[in-house]
């Protein structure tokens, strides 16, 4: 993995989502400076995202999705190490050379499920809860086993209205 250190966490100016940052890197994994900022689920949107640092928002007004069910219910933030995640077109080739992942967000019943290390159960809520085709699954076994390989003690309450 190359260190290329932490950056400020981004959110869209037009929607409040906390936006997933992905790093371009070369054929030998080394980073090449570029950053893009991209909506969880870029589908859902009429708009491309408009990066600002998320700092400049109340944290109750971000949005934020579950990083394993994706429910936007979220209540807990996690921190884990950078994982790489090759994202794929349709063919099959790699998009994009490397996913960042350093704070993860938990709903409550995703959190319930880290503490008992659940990792086919959070493997089956992924794939029912995003309605992801049956041969995602064992990917996302693979992205839980390096959470929590690499999971820091401890987690954080998000902040959030109440309603
Ligand atoms: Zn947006
Ligand atoms: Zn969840």
């Amino acid at each position: 993995m190359t260190e290329a250190g932490k950056t400020e966490p981004m959110a869209c100016r037009r929607c409040n989502e906390a936006l997933n940052e992905f790093r371009a890197e070369l054929a030998d994994g080394a980073f090449t400076g570029e950053i893009q900022y991209v909506h969880v689920f870029e589908d859902a949107h009429d708009h491309a995202p408009e990066p600002r640092p998320a700092a400049e928002v109340p944290e109750e007004d971000l949005v934020f999705h579950c990083d394993f069910c994706s429910s936007t219910a979220v209540k807990w933030c996690y921190w884990a190490d950078p994982i790489k995640i090759a994202v794929l077109d349709d063919e099959d080739r790699v998009r994009e050379g490397s996913g960042f992942s350093i704070d993860w967000a938990a709903c409550q019943r995703c959190a319930d499920l880290i503490v008992l290390k659940a990792i086919d159960r959070l493997a089956d809520r992924a794939v029912s809860c995003q309605g992801l085709p049956a041969d995602m699954r064992e990917p996302q076994i693979d992205l839980y086993i390096e959470f929590f390989a690499t999971r820091k003690p401890g987690r954080r309450r998000i902040k959030r209205r109440r309603t």
